[in-house]
């Protein structure tokens, strides 16, 4: 659908409201598409207020598909060819699901529910994976599957947009009167904070733990299927590995004693060597989220809001980014993600 006199014009300037990974990614494809970029965040450079900095980073659109939409799986597809473009260092080593003899059928209808991945023995996973020998008898190996470490992904998307011409001011809080008064095109990318305009975003609470340890190397996530939560160890730079994630209906950020031991027993269960881990920290994000659980680019003429990612923003921020840019060079819509005022 075009859209005719409503759209922006094509030349005008671009200001990104949040610099978690929505608007980084916003901000940086309108910049290299030759828009005069601005983007404001409240944080300083170190990011701490985003929901970004607290997250995995797996870019898993095979695996998500076990409990979500398939437009996450359509648009995650499409952002793994966008990241390997932009940042082709991303590592895309796929990752493994695995569970207790106990859990099984919890395991098979996982396989059931997902495709791309290849049912390993136990002897293929410990070729793989030489630390988890003789820990299963089998898994699940998606190897189309990458991730990234948000809280070094997110400096290097910066950089990219000021190479790109693009300017960033930390340390901006752009109150709505002074959203208001901006010209050319705005996109909000605000996260949680967006309430005051779209108040039927809520935030879900996700807890994690930071452990460091030498005795076991990773070279990809490993999900442990687990009744409640899909738990996670993500191996990162320096020995450290991410214990994640809970998926609470709250708002407070503290975490709880119950989820710290689901988190550790689940590293437990991946590998008992994780028991003498240091642990370095505990926190928690809370995932911005519509009623449906599904991303949605709202569009008021030259206005733009591109919230409700969930616990798939890394997997889905560069392919809004692409709608985005894509509506405002050619006015094509995608109706399942965008609505018009
Ligand atoms: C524990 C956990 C694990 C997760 N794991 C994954 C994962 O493995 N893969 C995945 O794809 N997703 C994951 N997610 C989900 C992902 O983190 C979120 O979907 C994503 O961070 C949302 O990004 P955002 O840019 O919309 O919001 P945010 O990251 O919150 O960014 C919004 C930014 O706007 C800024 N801001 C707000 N108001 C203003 C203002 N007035 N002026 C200027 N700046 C402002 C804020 O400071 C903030 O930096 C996880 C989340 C959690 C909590």
């Amino acid at each position: 659908m075009y859209q005719g006199s409503k759209l922006p014009r094509g030349d005008s300037p671009v200001s990104v409201i949040g610099a978690g990974i929505a608007g980084a990614w916003q901000a940086l494809l309108f910049a290299q598409a030759g828009h005069c970029v601005t983007l404001h965040e409240r944080s300083d450079q170190a990011m701490m207020l985003s929901t970004s900095h607290w997250a995995g980073g797996m870019l898993a659109p095979y695996c998500e598909a076990e409990a979500s939409e398939p437009v996450i799986s359509r648009l995650g597809l499409r952002a793994l060819d966008l990241w390997r473009q932009e940042l082709p260092d991303t590592p895309f080593n796929g990752s493994l699901v695995v569970a207790h003899s106990r859990d099984r059928t919890d395991f098979e209808r996982f396989a059931r529910l997902t495709s791309g991945h290849q049912r390993l023995d136990a002897s293929a996973l410990a070729e793989l994976e030489p630390s988890l020998e003789g820990r299963f008898r089998d898994a699940l190996f998606f190897a189309g599957e990458g991730h990234v470490e948000p809280r070094r992904v997110l400096p290097k998307l910066h950089e990219r947009i000021v190479a790109a011409g693009g300017t960033i001011k930390f340390n901006s809080e752009l109150r709505a009167s002074d959203r208001d008064g901006i010209e050319g095109i705005v996109i909000d990318c605000r996260g949680l904070c967006a309430r005051d305009e779209q108040p039927e975003l809520r935030g879900v609470k996700g807890e994690l733990i930071l452990i460091e340890t030498s005795e076991v190397q990773l070279a990809r996530p490993v999900r442990l299927i687990h009744p409640r939560w899909p738990l996670y160890v993500i191996p990162r730079e320096d020995n450290l590995f991410m214990l994640g994630a809970t998926s609470i209906e709250a708002e407070d950020t503290g975490v709880s004693v119950r989820s710290a031991l689901e988190l550790l027993g689940a590293a437990y269960a991946v590998h008992p060597a994780f028991a003498e881990a240091r642990i370095v920290e505990f926190g928690s994000g809370l995932r911005p989220a519509f009623p449906d659980n599904l991303p949605r680019i709202a569009i008021d003429e030259n206005r733009f809001a591109v919230n409700g990612l969930y616990r798939h923003g890394f997997l889905l921020a560069p392919a809004l980014a692409e709608l985005t840019l894509a509506y405002v060079q050619h006015g094509r819509i995608d109706n399942e993600v965008m609505q018009c005022a």
